[in-house]
């Protein structure tokens, strides 16, 4: 189950970075950057942080994913190139020695919380 691991990390992330003053409590929406390489099911990914939020202290938040293109960099020309399918293979030169630059990981961007009260 990849995307209930993904999303017990982002609530983790989210807590870690969470200033002092904020409770987990006040946490409205966050932000997250996927890699296409993940090859996580946005649905899926969704379905499962709503079902552990609470868990982790956030009944509040909402999850807001945003799609990286994978781009990759052949190392026999040095074409930069993205790519749909985990296919390494440079479209310039037909090299195999390709290089991910971008769209692998998982990546917490932005948080959004309640103001603490006084
Ligand atoms: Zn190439």
């Amino acid at each position: 189950m990849h995307e209930l691991y993904i999303a017990e990390s982002i609530l983790a992330s989210t807590r870690e970075s969470l200033p002092a003053e904020f409770l987990p409590e006040s946490v409205r929406q966050i932000w997250v950057q996927v890699g296409r390489l993940d090859a996580v099911v946005p649905e899926t990914l969704i379905f499962m942080f709503d079902a552990i939020k609470s868990s982790h202290g956030m009944p509040g938040a909402e999850l807001s994913l945003e799609s990286i293109e994978v781009l990759c960099r052949c190392g026999e020309c040095g074409n930069e190139f993205e790519i749909d399918l985990p296919m390494f293979i440079c479209p310039e030169c037909g090299g195999g020695q390709v290089e991910v630059l971008r769209g692998r990981g998982i990546k917490l961007t932005r948080i959004n919380a309640e103001e603490p009260e006084g």
